[in-house]
């Protein structure tokens, strides 16, 4: 059996200033130009946590011959330009084709990607495969628990499966799942059968979270109804909600073996039951200066989620909101990690370690997280900002925050890198210096991820009251989009029957 598989994925935050470029997919996906080859593909993810990753371990389980043709992933950011959608989609389409024939397809795609052209760009990436693999081919997706679906990727694709988990730790084993049902339905031992329904719902991440409740029991209750007899899959999509276009928000989809009305059924379940947490699914903000309260009366670690910066959902991450107020109060034990500012970085590295140095901080992409900082820095360490990934996200990928200072301010530290990465995990703040055990207010520039790693050390976690364009606030933003507005909670008297699938 000979299976293709492909990806290209992006988060789009329609808010960013910046736009996607292909530059910034090569640089992501650390590739070249070329955008790499099979071999490539399969050396990088052997054996890491990743959808492709479980692809190459599901191929070999179920005796699949995988040929991977491309796979391609932009850090989340603004709109991904038209030029940059038909070049990696083009070169994805002909790579499938040159491959061809094939006995089936899997696609790892985000689910949330926007471009200048197609609000649901997966719509549009499964459209055109569906045109060069014809109709007998089973294509078999997988997309990210904040993907944002409309009723035309379904359309496209035999099956969908979506993580379970947030934070994603689970995507070696979805991608598994997909060998295994596409394998399964090559054999033709099954025959899929999808249900799909939006919700007029908006969530936003620090609820969103599957490691609290109501998610947690919520998910429990998924997987129950994914062990019904005839049932297949089931996933639920919580959306990304930085994103002003007509699909997003929370859908739910179920795959059954045959059996309309079984797939129907469980969607209709999930739905009511995803209704009946509306209020419980909305965030409750604290301040960095509660949160200092709360640090003082503490014992061990508080953890304040800066998720409004959290360059994981296409912010800048050099917001200064909550590091001005830690310098004015000379926070000793707080540190900022991680904000990016190669420009600071450079003066760093020009003073050195043990250098003292005044320079302009954060707060340069937009006017939306703050303003630059003038602050006199200590230069406490310097460093390269290689890691591997040690926690369960990604855990053995290896991945960088380019050139990295630790700089210490009035009491205050700061990781300043010159890549954008979101801190979630452990090693990141080791290689720049930054001792776990040292540190009693931590601000991450993360909404929900960084709990995979931290989550166990911490007495305390707070999501945050910042500014930003991943503000989990939705009075912080304007939509022009008409459904959102029919949606809870821009809409407090929304009834689950009113906008129902197509
Ligand atoms: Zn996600």
């Amino acid at each position: 059996m000979r299976v293709l598989s492909g990806g290209i994925q992006h988060e789009t935050n329609t808010f960013a200033v910046t736009r996607t470029t292909v530059a910034d997919f090569i640089r992501d996906s650390h590739l070249g130009p070329d955008f790499g080859d099979s071999s490539q593909i399969r050396d990088r993810f052997r054996a890491t946590n990743t959808i492709h990753g479980g692809y190459l371990r599901g191929a070999e389980q179920f005796g699949v011959e995988l040929v991977p043709v491309l796979n391609l992933r932009a850090y989340p950011s603004g709109m991904v330009t038209r030029e940059a959608f038909e070049t990696l989609v083009g070169e994805l389409v002909t790579r499938i084709e040159r491959a061809l024939p094939a006995d089936g397809v899997l696609l790892d795609l985000h689910g949330a990607m926007v471009t200048e052209d197609y609000e649901d760009a997966e719509a549009e990436i499964v459209r055109r495969i569906r045109s060069v693999v014809g109709e007998a081919v089973p294509i078999v997706v997988t997309l990210d628990l904040h993907a944002n679906i409309s009723p035309a990727l379904p359309k496209w694709a035999d099956a969908i499966i979506g993580f379970d988990t947030y934070p994603h730790v689970d995507m070696g084993d979805r991608g598994y799942e997909a060998v295994q049902l596409l394998s399964q339905m090559v054999k033709g031992e099954v025959n899929p059968c999808m249900a799909f329904r939006q919700l007029p719902l908006l969530t936003l991440p620090p609820m969103q979270c599957t490691l609290r409740e109501p998610m947690a029991g919520f998910l429990n209750e998924l997987h129950q109804l994914e062990s019904r007899d005839g049932a297949l899959t089931a996933t639920v999509a919580m959306g990304f909600p930085f994103a002003d276009i007509e699909c997003m928000g929370v859908s739910v989809i179920a795959v059954s073996d045959g059996d309309s009305a079984l797939a129907e059924e469980i969607v209709e379940q999930l739905a009511k039951r995803l209704w009946q947490l509306k209020e419980e699914l909305q965030p409750r903000l604290v301040t960095i200066q509660q949160a200092m309260h709360v640090s003082r009366d503490a014992e061990g670690l508080v953890i304040f989620a800066d998720g409004s910066d959290n360059p994981g959902g296409g912010a800048p991450c050099d917001g200064t909101v909550a590091l001005a107020a830690l310098i004015d109060a000379g926070f000793e034990g707080a540190v900022v990690a991680t904000l990016c500012d190669p420009e600071a970085v450079e003066i760093a590295k020009g003073a050195g370690e043990g250098g003292r140095v005044r320079l302009p901080l954060g707060a340069k992409v937009d006017s939306r997280h703050g303003k630059t900082l003038d602050v006199d820095a200590d230069v406490l360490m310097l460093s390269d900002g290689q890691f591997v990934f040690g926690g369960p996200m990604a855990q053995g990928l290896e991945d960088t925050m380019g050139d990295t200072a630790l700089l210490g301010i009035n009491g205050v530290r700061v990781v300043v890198t010159s890549v954008r990465k979101q801190c979630i995990d452990r090693n990141m703040l080791k290689v720049a210096g930054v001792d776990l055990e040292s540190v009693s207010l931590l601000v991450l520039k993360s909404a929900v991820h960084y709990r995979a790693d931290f989550g166990e050390y911490a007495d305390v976690m707070l999501d945050a009251d910042t500014p930003g364009v991943h503000r989990p606030d939705f009075q912080s933003f304007k939509y022009s989009n008409k459904r959102s507005g029919q949606c809870y909670p821009l809409n407090a008297t929304a009834v689950l029957e009113a906008i129902s699938s197509e």
